[in-house]
């Protein structure tokens, strides 16, 4: 056949504006990250035709012998990497891994808790308009209004006046790390399961620069291409015995065929995040999170939930200050900062607007960016948020932010 380019130029123009998008401007959202060639290649490959459903050794579909390797391969290597005794590869995302985990062990109807979409919970946390929140009773936790920090006592407080048969930990807007201890004695108090979401964090926690959540929760989701930095995509981890039901919770509980295409690319990503360089990457993504939260701090009127960070990201508080989070976005923009505005705790403005930015250095530590690189970032989104900044220091910024992307070029090999 011929190549994108004859095909369809119309698709291949959008895929070369994305390129070019991607390597001029710095990606700061948090839960982004870029994948290298290999995981491209990998999810670009002929395993996009296979049918495969069913599980390695067991499919309902002839011709699996080399899926079946492969499936093998990723799972191996999740629960090598991890520390997990089971691993189930074949989620298409994040959400769906954790809509399996709750079809596999909830009833409709049932009661779970989930740290509120406010303050920093995930949508499939119990957000009403998601299957979450509208086949199960959610009942929200929150954080603490003088520290930021996931309240363990109201936590506590709920399980024993609901006895949920789930409690879900995790987060995609929270700086700190959880007690994962004191999650799993609340959920033995009241005989729930526990489960960790740790898609934000998972880079992390394979680099060894984050507490397991693995050891104390009976089951961990994740998507893995937030900090471990491979294809878009969801993964289970499982004590062992939990085996056999979530496996059919996402098979055929909510999926059909698995993408065999991205599990090889799942399967490269956890061999990468296994390698010292993969560590180090981790390191300087936590420390350009930490020089990021120390600048903003020294600012005026601009504040950083919990005071600081433990992980890849600084949530932006501007409660405070002139400028709203809908209006922190699009000054970032126009220097050529990528980040989302993000409601903050105890948040007075709509969440279409909202107080705060998420912002997350994870993309650029895989750009290579270091601790000089993070402390030119951290200044100029410091002076964009002032303001009275105006046109002429903004153009001023976005120069800044040129020669940065320029000192660190992305995916050079690759052809436009
Ligand atoms: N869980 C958490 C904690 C997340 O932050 C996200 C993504 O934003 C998800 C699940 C959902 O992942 P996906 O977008 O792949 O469905």
């Amino acid at each position: 056949g011929l190549p994108l380019a004859h095909v369809d130029p119309e698709v291949h123009r959008v895929i070369n504006l994305e390129v070019a998008r991607q390597r001029g401007t710095l990606e700061m959202i948090a839960s982004e990250n870029f994948a290298p060639l290999s995981v491209l290649e990998a999810q670009g490959s002929v395993l996009t035709n296979k049918y495969a459903e069913g599980y390695p050794g067991r499919r309902y579909y002839g011709g699996c012998e080399h899926v079946d390797t492969l499936e093998q391969l990723a799972i191996d290597r999740a629960r090598s990497l991890f520390g997990a005794e089971f691993a189930n590869v074949q989620p298409h995302s994040g959400a769906q891994a954790n809509s399996a985990v709750m079809a596999a062990l909830l009833r409709p109807g049932d009661t779970f808790l989930g740290l509120d979409l406010a303050h920093g919970g995930h949508l499939t946390h119990g957000m009403r308009l998601t299957f979450s929140g509208r086949y199960f009773d959610a009942v929200p936790y929150h954080v603490r209004e003088d520290d930021h920090l996931v309240d363990m006592a109201e936590v506590e407080r709920l399980a024993r006046e609901h006895r949920p048969r789930l409690i879900v930990a995790g987060w995609s807007a929270y700086p700190r790390q959880l007690d994962f201890a004191e999650f799993r004695r609340i959920a033995d108090e009241v005989g729930a399961y526990l489960m960790v979401d740790m898609a934000h964090f998972a880079g992390l926690v394979a680099a060894g620069l984050h507490p397991s959540p693995v050891p104390y929760a009976d089951v961990v989701t994740s998507t893995t291409h937030k900090t471990l930095g491979g294809p878009r995509g969801g993964v289970i981890l499982a004590r062992a015995e939990l085996a056999k039901k979530l496996n059919s919770g996402v098979f055929p509980g909510l999926q059909g065929g698995p993408l065999e295409h991205v599990i090889a690319a799942k399967a490269v990503a956890f061999k990468l995040a296994a390698e010292p360089g993969f560590r180090l990457r981790q390191e300087r993504t936590l420390s350009g999170a930490r020089i990021l939260a120390r600048r903003l701090l020294a600012e005026d009127g601009v504040g950083v939930v919990s005071g600081g960070t433990d992980v890849h990201l600084v949530l932006v508080d501007l409660r405070h200050s002139e400028l709203d989070g809908k209006q922190a976005e699009d000054r970032l923009h126009r220097v050529g900062i990528t980040v989302n505005r993000n409601a903050v705790p105890f948040d007075h403005r709509p969440p279409m607007v909202a107080s705060g930015v998420r912002i997350g250095t994870a993309a650029l530590a895989a750009r290579g960016f270091g601790d000089a690189d993070f402390t030119e970032v951290a200044d100029i989104i410091a002076v964009a948020l002032r303001p009275g900044t105006d046109e002429a220091a903004l153009d001023e910024l976005a120069t800044r932010v040129a020669a940065l992307a320029d000192r660190h070029p992305l995916y050079p090999e690759l052809r436009t």
